[in-house]
């Protein structure tokens, strides 16, 4: 059976209802920062933060600076490995808050 891209059913969910699965406990602070602000703003070009966040957490910001939706967060550790000058600060969420997989 073909199935169409774009359109969700159970072989082919979006993104958006493959995130709808995932269950966020806000621990009220958010887990990722950036270390110096200066940084994204005077000296990178490729955001690859925004780039490589599968859950749209970073997002460009007017300043340069990115702005950190952390409440959708994946912790899948991507965005702190893609930044080419190391200016990701990343942590785990405190015990009991982040991420819980619905399907393991
Ligand atoms: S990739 Fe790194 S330096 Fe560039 S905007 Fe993102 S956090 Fe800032
Ligand atoms: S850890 Fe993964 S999901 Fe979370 S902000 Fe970084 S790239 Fe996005």
């Amino acid at each position: 059976m073909s199935v169409e891209p774009g359109i969700p059913t159970v072989d082919n969910e979006s993104i958006e209802d493959r995130l709808y699965t995932v269950k966020y406990e806000d621990p009220g602070d958010s887990h990722l920062d950036v270390t110096i602000p200066g940084i994204c703003a005077e000296k990178c070009v490729t955001t690859d933060c925004v780039k490589v966040c599968p859950a749209d957490v970073w997002r460009e910001g007017e300043d340069g600076v990115p702005n950190i939706a952390y409440e959708n967060c994946l912790e899948c550790g991507s965005c702190r490995w893609a930044c080419p000058h190391g200016n990701v600060e990343w942590e785990y969420p405190d015990t009991g808050a982040g991420v819980t997989y619905k399907n393991g």
